[in-house]
């Protein structure tokens, strides 16, 4: 999805705090760049990004390994990615992937499947249908449905557009020491991304599901399941009731949420259907693991916040635009950590989106998936291919 490099640019524009690169809890991996691995319990795995990554997002990926293959949550942002979580799988036991399930639509969660299918042809590919829907459209990508050039170079021409800004700042001579280097580092980054996205290309779902769908195994059961719309129209969790470990998707994203075209009484409703599940580990959208609720309470506070200030103004007639003038969020943006970056990406990527979701809500206007209000279009589009998935009606 096109959100991916724009709200980068974003994240880079303001990165303020100093990087604290982790160590890799896996000591003997094989090349998983750019993500780190680490250890949730022996049979459940997560890759993340390095807390200094800049360029493009991939959402975290979790490897859950069953009896006879892994079962696997999201795929990355790009065919690079797909064959880092390929490698790591082959490290970590001999067998194969045999199921994909995709959290959400966000490119930065199925724009690595082609990779896994190539190295797994049979693979099952489980999403909702909300998700299917939204990764055949509308038109919101950079890539395209099959592999092709052009949709290669739109990114790297993309990715050329996001390291200019950057340039200039490493020109300028009142840019900070500490922050040219951070953002050399980046561009180096904008680099191995655009690497990473040739010959990526959508795949669609094989299988959908309306409410749950089970893949059986003696030790670690996967429950995938749909909860209510929240971040989208058609987020899935995957479940691990024995463990007690949940994949939430974008539903929870830390260390700040993303909160376009989301649901806002919705997504209330639905993290109170996370927090009754009684996990002991959740594993989030992007970010690291955490075992409290505590941040899901915050993430319900701020968008209670957002409909109390929102919507009364959207009820009684103000325009968005005066609406966005006079609210005030900064109470709630102070819960999730005082940091600059944390201030600028919580209004960016979400307050900013969210103003305008909790302002439909409140008139009763339809929140659309892929409304990509205030990002360029994208340079090439294709057309998606017809839905072959077979719908599973529980
Ligand atoms: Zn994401």
């Amino acid at each position: 999805m096109r959100i991916l490099l724009p709200a980068i640019a974003l994240m880079l524009g303001s990165a303020t705090a100093i990087a604290q690169p982790r160590e890799t809890a896996v000591s003997s991996t094989p090349d998983i760049r750019p993500f780190i691995a680490q250890e949730i319990n022996p049979k459940v795995h997560l890759l993340t990004l390095p807390k200094d990554w800049y360029a493009a997002l991939s959402g975290n990926v979790v490897l859950i390994e069953q009896s006879d293959g892994f079962v696997v949550v999201d795929s990355g942002g790009n065919a690079g990615n797909g064959r880092a979580v390929v490698r790591y799988a082959k490290s970590l036991a001999d067998r194969p992937i045999k199921a994909v399930m995709i959290t959400h639509w966000h490119g930065d969660h199925p724009q690595g499947l082609s990779a896994i299918r190539d190295a797994y042809p049979k693979v099952r590919i489980i999403s909702t249908r909300g998700t299917e829907e939204g990764i055949r459209g509308p038109a919101s990508y950079d890539i395209g449905y099959t592999p092709d050039p052009k949709f290669d170079r739109a990114t790297a021409n993309l990715a050329e557009k996001n390291k200019a800004d950057y340039l200039k700042l490493l020109d300028d001579p009142t840019t900070p020491p500490d922050r040219k280097e951070r953002i050399k580092r980046a561009l180096g980054q904008f680099d191995e991304m655009t690497r990473d996205f040739v010959g990526s290309y959508l795949v669609l779902p094989t299988e959908t599901f309306e409410h749950e769908l089970v893949i059986k195994d003696r030790d670690v059961p996967v429950h995938m399941l749909f909860l209510g719309r929240a971040n989208t129209d058609g987020d899935a969790i995957a479940w691990l009731p024995r463990q007690k470990i949940v994949a939430s998707g974008d539903i929870v994203v830390s260390p700040y949420p993303f909160g376009f075209g989301s649901y806002p009484a919705d997504w209330i409703v639905t993290l109170g259907k996370l927090k009754a599940l009684g996990f002991k580990t959740l594993i989030p959208g992007h970010g690291d693991p955490m075992t409290g609720v505590g941040y899901l309470d915050r993430l319900i506070a701020s968008i209670r916040d957002l409909q109390a200030q929102v919507g009364p103004l959207a009820k009684a007639g103000v325009s968005l635009d005066n609406a966005r003038k006079r609210v005030d969020f900064s109470k709630s943006i102070a819960t999730f950590g005082d940091t600059a970056v944390i201030k600028a990406n919580l209004q960016g990527l979400f307050f900013d989106p969210m103003i305008g979701s909790a302002y439909k809500e409140a008139r009763g206007e339809p929140i659309l998936q892929g409304d990509l209000e205030g990002f360029p279009p994208p340079e090439v589009t294709d057309t998606p291919p017809l839905s072959r998935a077979i719908h599973h009606k529980f």
